[in-house]
């Protein structure tokens, strides 16, 4: 059975994409099977994970416009999991999409499409651009689950009211089982009462259950991405390592929990 899980928040910089390429590779080392989808057209999760976008021949853009099959643009990855890479054309699936009905199952087909060549993964996990726009609400249809990374600082929580009208606007429409797995806090200082008082406020006001455990603010991960591999690799024992490591363990519980 796949599990797949959208990393969505409308604030750019909050670590969606830090967490999508760590918290995959955390699967893979635990012996899971795992495919990344970069769904923002910077490309961020693609170059992260040591792939140029602009070498690439093919992207996700070229399956989701129907000129390419989604396992002729799949690559594999150093860190573990294959990856559907993106590249900036996929800034133009707002405007080429934005009046075609059906666009909300933009990701949710290119999923099928694998499973009917016999491509299946234990996790799916979906990088979502900085927007609430047609991808993010593709990524959403696709998702059993979505996780929302959030940096506890002031005015956090603005945005996350936002983002969780759209899923219920989701369920309603084009996928009534997301679940709402619960916030990531990411670059978290739990010295300080103003980020425990802000991830409080936070879970509270919209009855959010929290992931555990937070991710500290390190420097490694300004640094593994040049890398072209994730923390796990570049810094194995760093405690952000080790604190993506047990946020992935607790996601295989909560994926268990819904089987
Ligand atoms: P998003 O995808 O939400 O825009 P990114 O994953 O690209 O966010 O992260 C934004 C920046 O924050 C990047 O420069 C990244 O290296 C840095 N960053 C992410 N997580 C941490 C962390 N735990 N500690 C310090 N810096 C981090
Ligand atoms: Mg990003």
């Amino acid at each position: 059975m796949t599990t797949t899980l959208a990393l969505a928040n409308q604030k750019g910089g909050v670590a969606k994409t830090t967490s999508v390429a760590t918290l995959g590779a955390a699967l893979a080392d635990l012996g899971h099977s795992v495919l990344l989808v970069d769904l923002d057209p910077q490309a961020c999760l693609t170059f992260s994970l040591g792939i140029d976008p602009e070498d690439l021949t093919a992207s996700v853009h070229d399956v989701m416009v129907g000129h390419r099959s989604a396992s002729e643009v799949l690559v594999g990855t150093e860190d573990g999991p294959d990856l559907l890479p993106a590249a900036i054309e996929l800034a133009r699936i707002e405007t080429e999409f934005a009046a075609v009905s059906g666009r909300e199952r933009l990701v949710a087909t290119i999923l099928e499409a694998l499973a009917d060549e016999g491509i299946t993964y234990d996790w799916v996990i979906l990088d979502c651009p900085p927007t609430l726009g047609v991808l993010t609400v593709a990524a959403l249809t696709a998702a059993d689950g979505l996780v929302v990374p959030l940096q506890c600082e002031t005015l956090a929580h603005r945005g996350v009211g936002q983002l969780l009208d759209t899923v219920h606007d989701v369920r309603e429409h084009t996928n009534p089982l997301l679940a709402v797995w619960g916030v990531l806090p990411t670059m978290y200082d739990g010295r300080t009462s103003h980020a425990r008082a802000v991830l409080e406020t936070i879970a509270e006001t919209y009855d959010l259950d929290v992931v555990s455990p937070t991710i500290p603010k390190t420097i490694k991960f300004a640094e593994a991405p040049a890398a072209g591999r994730s923390i796990l690799a570049t810094a194995r024992s760093s405690k952000g390592a080790r604190a993506y490591r047990d946020v992935a363990d607790w996601l295989v519980v909560r994926a268990a929990r819904d089987a």
